[in-house]
């Protein structure tokens, strides 16, 4: 079968490898599309502690059940349902394995980083996440291309889970890549009237916002951000704050621009070298603020974001600027990085 070797740092071959085989407590997909996620990104230049190469990623995978291993019991599962595939696999012992929380178990492996991942024709998922249920059936009316969106939208609902949107919230997002828009999207779908994204790159968020008329994009360049905002919320600040790119600076700068009673979610992590901020702890005292973060998520939140996509509250086409095939994975990734595209999805 065709497959995408990830080789090393800038080294991606697509290559014929022999197809996997399904164990009995295995099931075995055949990939349709897999969607480049902004880590496949950050793999592909620098690398990845759980990602040992020779290896397959890639994570926002749909496909068609091929083989279901003999020992398998998925009472709704059969071979030809069109699927998707969670990330998070946890050890299924430890208290947050317990909860379901498997994105939190210390000794997560996931689904294109540890595991083989969807830039390959067949991906056999392992005894472990079969076992979490981890294949989910698409809704009938979703297409294999639209369930791409599924994974980075779990993403965002869970970390929209702890944030309380309101629809007379003020809600604020720091950047204006897909996960910054699918954000928008969600806090839209809840009614909210005042969804902003701001970003620096402005010329590539109205690029990419044309598909997304009912929210607001300012450019962080040129305005006065506090004084926008609080000209918007009539002095008050914003309800909502969430930070949808690595910047230090978004993080410090939302406890000066939230609300009492605001709720800020740190949804990107900072590069791991320079992860400190100073803060004044005050803000947090005098006005009640809550901070939240957010990492991966668990099959709930692809439960709600397939149905989101299936009731048409989430447009997933708005999301996917370009469809390619696997030979031009590197190409792909490379326009990512540059932000040329929004959603790249591969075809298998
Ligand atoms: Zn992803
Ligand atoms: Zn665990």
């Amino acid at each position: 079968m065709k497959a995408a070797i990830f080789y090393g740092i800038e080294d991606i071959r697509v290559e014929q490898i022999e197809e996997p085989v399904c164990g009995k407590n295995e099931i075995k997909i055949k990939v349709e599309y897999c969607a480049i996620c902004g880590t496949d990104v950050r793999i592909f230049y620098s690398g990845h502690k759980k990602v040992v190469p020779p290896a397959i990623i890639g994570h926002e995978i749909t496909g068609i059940v091929a083989e279901i291993g003999e020992n398998v019991e998925y009472s709704d599962l059969k071979v030809g349902d069109k699927v998707t595939v969670v990330t998070s696999i946890g050890c299924g012992k430890c208290k947050m394995c317990k909860g379901g929380f498997y994105n939190l178990c210390p000794d997560t492996k996931a689904i294109g980083y540890f595991y083989k991942g969807g830039f390959a024709e067949y991906l056999v998922i392992p005894q472990e996440a079969v076992k979490q249920k981890a294949v989910l059936k698409l809704p009938e009316n979703l297409s294999l291309l639209e369930g791409t969106i599924i994974e980075p939208l779990s993403c965002c609902i869970n970390g929209q889970n702890y944030l309380n949107i309101k629809k007379d919230d003020f809600v604020l997002i720091f950047g204006g890549g897909p996960i910054g828009f699918m954000h928008a999207c969600l806090a839209k779908a809840i009614g909210c009237e005042k969804v902003v994204i701001v970003d620096p790159a402005f010329d590539r968020l109205v690029k990419f916002g044309k598909n997304f008329s009912d929210i607001i994009l300012w450019d962080l360049n040129k305005i006065n951000l506090k004084q926008e905002i609080m000209e918007i919320t009539n002095g008050f600040g914003a309800d909502v704050i969430i930070t949808a790119c690595p910047a230090k600076k978004a993080q410090i700068d939302s406890f000066d621009l939230i609300g009492s009673k605001g709720r800020i979610s740190f949804f990107g992590g900072l590069s791991k070298d320079d992860s400190i901020i100073q803060i004044d702890s005050n803000i947090i005292h005098y006005k009640e603020i809550s901070v939240f973060g957010a990492f991966a998520s668990n099959r709930n939140d692809y439960i709600k974001a397939a149905e989101l996509i299936s009731c048409g509250k989430v447009d997933a086409k708005k999301f996917i600027t370009d469809v390619i095939p696997l030979e031009n994975i590197v190409e792909g990734i490379k326009k990512i990085k540059k932000g040329e595209g929004l959603k790249i999805v591969i075809k298998i």
